[in-house]
This record gives structure tokens, sequence and C-alpha cells, in this order.
């Protein structure tokens, strides 16, 4: 046996005895479900379980709240440091699932998993723990509240908070109920979409539906831009590229059937994967939105908001992952994914350290763990879950033991 296979043995069995832990955790994140930044008990529960464990340099609250959690398990040999992420937020909904552990709060579900994300990731710094006499360099665990919230990013307010100080590579997985149980997704290089969006107010001047040439129409200005900004993607972007734009909502000043409304107001987003094409959108948007209005004599207000950055896969901190996964859940369940039109803001750590974000698969029929994330009857597959802890604590080991 060499020593990479004993080591994930090894890990192997830890997580396997910790396996009813690492589930009793997640029910009772599930049950209590705190969303973005008001992960306040949730963030005590995970401070409490990794005093328990016997990790150092434990430090709460982040983005000046008492939310988040961040800590070292320090090997006995000198060595780097790697991250290992875990974000821990639920949804503004309400669970609609038939299980013993429902949310027992009105309008906050763990419809993402992110309960799942916080258990797996103390499985693995339970199992690191027990091998630290072995381990070399020093793992760090971020439990980072607000992945949800798009606007104020719990990653990026990690980071402000100095949790990546020293680190030199990092690792996430998210569940994926639409990957079997058991199986996990890759990609290198770009992953991820990133997210923005767009607001416009264009104004002109209201009138009598009987008299449009006393008026200036601003509903014609957004009919026209609404379908020229279709051709950004079509003509502008080039084909080997993906993006999307899209329209959120058109809203009339007034909504009366002899009235020309002095003001429309339209939003969206855009999505795309490499910075030059985000560069190339949002320009061609300012563009078409002011130089359309200004043709129909309207007056143009155009915002673009840049809110998650794509999440780009490092080339080596992917083969890493891949050959980790391999060696733990075996070939034929590790696969390429495709790219992904969601975003995630684990992006934020992508572009300060060499990192890696996997999809691990949960879907399972007849566990009805197979709804689409943020359904109000979202459940995960429990049996994964074991699995996910030894992923995060095999990958962490095998980036120490190789850089
Ligand atoms: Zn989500
Ligand atoms: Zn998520």
């Amino acid at each position: 046996m060499d020593s990479v296979t004993g080591i994930i043995d090894k890990i192997k069995t830890l997580a396997k005895e910790g396996e009813k832990e690492i589930v009793d955790l997640r029910r009772h994140f599930h049950m209590n479900p705190e969303t973005s930044w008001n992960e306040v008990e949730t963030t005590k529960r995970i401070v409490e379980e990794l005093e328990k464990i016997g990790v150092e340099n434990v430090r709460s609250g982040f983005g000046g709240t008492e939310c988040g959690v961040t800590a070292d398990i320090v090997g006995a040999k000198p060595g780097k440091c790697v991250a290992l992420r875990a974000d821990i937020d639920a949804l503004p909904l309400n669970d609609e699932k038939d299980v013993p552990y429902k949310s027992r709060k009105a309008g906050a579900m763990h419809a993402c998993g992110h309960d799942s994300h916080a258990s797996m990731l103390i499985g693995a710094a339970k199992a690191l723990t027990a091998l630290k006499s072995e381990l070399k360099g020093k793992v760090r665990l971020l439990f980072q509240p607000a992945e949800e919230h798009g606007i104020r990013p719990g990653a990026k307010a990690l980071i402000d908070g100095g949790a990546l100080e020293g680190v030199e590579g990092m690792f996430g997985i998210h569940v994926m109920s639409s990957i079997p149980s058991g199986m996990l997704e890759y990609r290198a290089g770009p992953f991820m979409a990133g997210a923005d969006s767009w607001e416009a107010t264009i104004a002109g001047k209201g009138g009598h539906g009987s008299a449009p040439e006393l008026a200036v129409d601003p509903t014609i200005a957004a009919f026209q831009i609404g379908n020229a900004i279709q051709t950004v993607i079509s003509r502008e972007v080039p084909p080997r590229d993906t993006a999307v734009v899209s329209i959120g909502g058109i809203k009339t000043s007034s909504y009366v059937f002899n009235i020309i409304p002095d003001r429309v107001e339209m939003c969206g987003t855009v999505r795309t994967f490499r910075p030059e094409v985000q560069d190339s959108v949002e320009a061609a948007l300012v563009r078409l939105f002011e130089t359309i209005g200004e043709a129909c004599r309207c007056k143009v207000d155009f915002k673009y908001n840049r809110l998650l950055p794509a999440t780009i896969n490092d080339g080596n901190m992917t083969a890493l992952a891949k050959s980790v996964a391999e060696a733990a859940l075996g070939e034929k369940n590790v696969r390429e994914s495709e790219l992904v039109m969601g975003s995630e803001d684990f992006s934020h750590y992508g572009r300060i350290v060499p990192a890696v974000f996997v999809n691990l698969g949960t879907a399972c029929a007849e566990k009805k763990s197979d709804m689409p994330h943020h359904s109000p009857k979202f459940d995960v597959d429990e049996s994964v879950l074991w699995q996910g802890a030894v992923l995060h604590a095999v990958f962490a080991w095998r980036f120490l033991e190789e850089n």
C-alpha cells in the first residue's frame, strides 16, 4: 500500500466513523436555518463543534457581524497553508418537505445544501485533527456566511477579514441535486458564470394616448432597446464564448389604456465567463441604451452592477481535485462538468489564490433528493456527506504533501 492510498484509507475510516455525527449536525442546521448575514446561531454551533475537535486560531464574526468562522488545523510538520471552504447560509423560503428534520422556521430553509457543506467540513476537520501528528503544514477552515446574498457576498467579507492570509491553495465543494449521488464533476478554467445586474430609467414626456405628437413615448424606446440588446450576444460576443443577457422586468410609470407614461424602468442580468466578454457586454448595453434612448428623444439613466465574477478553476488545483476524487470515489464516479450558468461567490477566492470548486452529486430519486436547488422541496442524499468530508480532507492532505 503506498502512502497516498494509505492516507485515503485512514481518512475514509475516520470520516465513516463520524458519519452519524455529520448527518445529525446537517439535520440540526437544516432544522435551524439562518439566511444570509443572520447566521449567528449557526456560527455559535460551528464554534462549539470546532472547540470540541480542538482546532486552533478560531475567529468568528466577519463583515461587522457575528457571522462566519475561520480556524486552523496545525500539523506537526512544517509546510504550507491550504484552505477549505463551506458556506453556511439558508434561503428565504418555506420548507415544504415532509421529513422529521424539516425547517422549524417560517421563511427560512436550507434549499441549497449549505447545511451539508458546514457539516461535511466539520467531519473533515475531525478526521484531519486525528491525523495531526502526520500532517504537514496547516489547514485553514472557512465557514462562510452569506453566499446567497449576491450584493454583499460573504466571501468578500472573509477575504477582507484576513481569512486568506498565508493561504496558498483553496478547495470548495457544492452538493448538487442534478448529479447522481456520489458522482463528482470538475472543470478546469471557466466553470461557473459571473453574474451582473443592470437597471435603467427611460424618461420621456407623458401625455394623452390620443395625442402622441405632444408626448415623448418612453415605451417605444424600451421596446427598441429590448430588441436591440438581444443582438449583443448574437452579433457582438464571439460565437465560441458563452454569455446571457436577460430582461428581468419592465415597469411603466402609469398603466392606463389612454395615458402615455412619462417613464419606463427596466432591469435585467448578464452572465459571462470571461472578463473580456463581461467588459464588451457592459459597453454594448451602455451604448444601446444611450443611443437608442437618444434617438427616441428620451433621457436614459443606465446603471451596470458587477455582482460576482466568474468562477475560474486553477488548472493545477483542478488536476489535483480530479485525482483526489478518482482515488476517493473511484474513476467511474468522476467526470468533467459542462459550463454552469449559475454563479458562486467562491469566485472571489479564486482571484486571490489558486483555487478549485467542484460539484458533488446528491441526486437520488428514491430519497427525493433530486429536486432543484432553491426549490421548497430541496433535500440532499445524506449518505454522500461523509464522502464530502473525505474529499475535503484528502484534498488538503495531498495539496500539503505535494506543495
Ligand atoms: Zn444557492
Ligand atoms: Zn449554494
